[in-house]
C-alpha cells in the first residue's frame, strides 16, 4: 500500500488485553446483519486460534440468508449473561442498550465501532468512523492479534464489507476496503459465490412481496421521497416473514428522481422505520431526532406509540435534510 493505515492506540490497547485474558464474550447489536455476525464470528475465530475460550452471545438469530457462514451455529441466543470472562467485546454496536444482551456491565469492556454517534461507553473504545464496516477494523484486530486468516474468517469479513458496502457502492469505501478485500480473495475464498448466496437465494415469496411493496410505493415532497410500508397481514399475505424485508428499502433508490427512502413497518414494539438517502442528505440526523441512530445515509429509529402525525412529522424532518443538502 502507497499509504499505510495509521496504528490507533486502541487498536494496541485491545490487542494487548485480549492476548493476555483467557476468556471472552463477544456481542453485538440486537436484530444482527452482515457486519454485526462476519465481525463478532471473524474476531471469535482468531482468539479461537490463539487457543481463548469465546462465546458470541445475540439477543436476536441470524436471518436466513445469512445460514452459510462458517460457525454460525456457535452463537448463542440469549437474553442475559452471569458469566465471569476477562473482558465483553462489543462490536459494530453505537450503544450498549442496543445489544439487548442484559448483564453485559461490571466488566472490562471493549468498544468497538464505526457508528457516528458512538456512545464511548466501554473502558476501551475504538472508534472508527471511516471503516466502511466494523470487520474492517477487526481485520485489522486479527491482524494486530498475529492471527493466520483461515479463507473462513476471510468470508465473514468479506460478506460484513459486502451488505456494508451495498455491493461495494457507499461512499464509506476507501483504498484500505480494497486492500483488505484483495487480502481475503488470497485466502482463495469464492467472491462471486459469497455474492450469490447473499443476493441470489430469496424465496419467490420475498419476490412477490417486493412486488407489493414497490406497487404501494407512495411519492411525497416532490416526488423526492419514496416511502414504504409494511404490517404484519401484508407479509402473511403473500407468505412471507420480517427477515424477508431486508434489503427492499434501497430498491427506490434506483430512481434518479428519488433521494431519500422512508420504510415503515408496524411491528409490536411499535413503529420500526428504516431511512435511506442519496449522496449528502443527512437521514442519521432525522433518526436521531427519534431517538435512533445509524449512518449519514443509511438510519434507523422505532417510534413505539405512533400517533395520527407521526407519518407527517417523519416525511417532515426528511424534506428538511433534503433541503438543507441543496443549499
Ligand atoms: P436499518 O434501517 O435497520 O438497516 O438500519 C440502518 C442503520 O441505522 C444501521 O447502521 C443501524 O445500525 C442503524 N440503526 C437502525 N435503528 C437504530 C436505532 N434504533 N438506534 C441506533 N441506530 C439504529
Ligand atoms: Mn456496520
Amino acid at each position: 500500500m502507497s499509504k499505510k493505515t495509521p496504528v490507533h492506540a486502541e487498536l494496541t490497547q485491545i490487542r494487548d488485553m485480549l492476548l493476555k485474558g483467557r476468556s471472552f464474550l463477544l456481542t453485538s447489536h440486537a436484530r444482527p446483519d452482515g457486519d454485526s455476525l462476519g465481525s463478532q464470528l471473524a474476531l471469535a475465530a482468531a482468539l479461537r486460534q490463539l487457543g481463548k475460550q469465546v462465546r458470541i452471545i445475540n439477543s436476536d438469530p441470524a436471518p436466513d440468508l445469512y445460514a452459510f457462514l462458517p460457525d454460525l451455529s456457535t452463537i448463542e441466543i440469549v437474553a442475559s449473561v452471569e458469566d465471569r470472562f476477562d473482558a465483553v467485546v462489543v462490536l459494530e454496536c453505537s450503544d450498549l442498550s442496543r445489544a439487548g444482551v442484559a448483564g453485559l456491565e461490571g466488566r472490562p469492556l471493549i468498544n468497538i465501532d464505526h457508528h457516528p454517534g458512538n456512545a464511548m461507553y466501554g473502558d476501551i473504545n475504538w472508534h472508527d468512523v471511516s471503516a466502511c464496516a466494523c470487520a474492517e477494523m477487526v481485520f485489522e484486530l486479527v491482524t494486530a492479534l498475529g492471527a493466520h486468516l483461515t479463507p473462513a474468517m476471510a468470508t465473514h469479513v468479506y460478506v460484513a464489507i459486502l451488505t456494508d458496502t451495498g455491493s461495494f457502492r457507499h461512499a464509506n469505501i476507501t483504498a484500505r476496503t480494497f486492500e483488505i478485500c484483495r487480502q481475503i480473495a488470497e485466502t482463495g475464498i469464492d467472491p462471486a459465490g459469497v455474492a450469490a448466496h447473499v443476493y441470489n437465494n430469496g424465496s419467490l415469496g420475498r419476490l412477490r412481496l417486493t412486488g407489493v411493496l414497490l406497487d404501494r410505493m407512495q411519492l411525497e415532497h416532490q416526488r423526492r421521497i419514496a416511502v414504504l410500508a409494511v404490517n404484519d397481514a401484508m407479509l402473511t399475505e403473500v407468505g412471507c416473514d420480517p427477515d424477508d424485508l431486508e434489503g427492499i428499502v434501497n430498491l427506490p433508490l434506483a430512481a434518479q428522481r428519488v433521494r431519500a427512502v422512508v420504510f415503515m413497518k408496524e411491528t409490536d414494539e411499535g413503529l420500526r422505520v428504516s431511512l435511506r438517502s442519496k449522496e449528502g442528505i443527512d437521514v442519521r440526523q432525522v433518526a436521531v431526532s427519534f431517538g435512533g441512530g445509524g449512518h449519514l445515509n443509511a438510519a434507523g429509529f422505532t417510534v413505539e406509540h405512533p400517533a395520527p402525525d407521526t407519518r407527517g412529522q417523519i416525511l417532515a424532518r426528511v424534506a428538511s435534510v433534503i433541503t438543507d443538502s441543496d443549499e
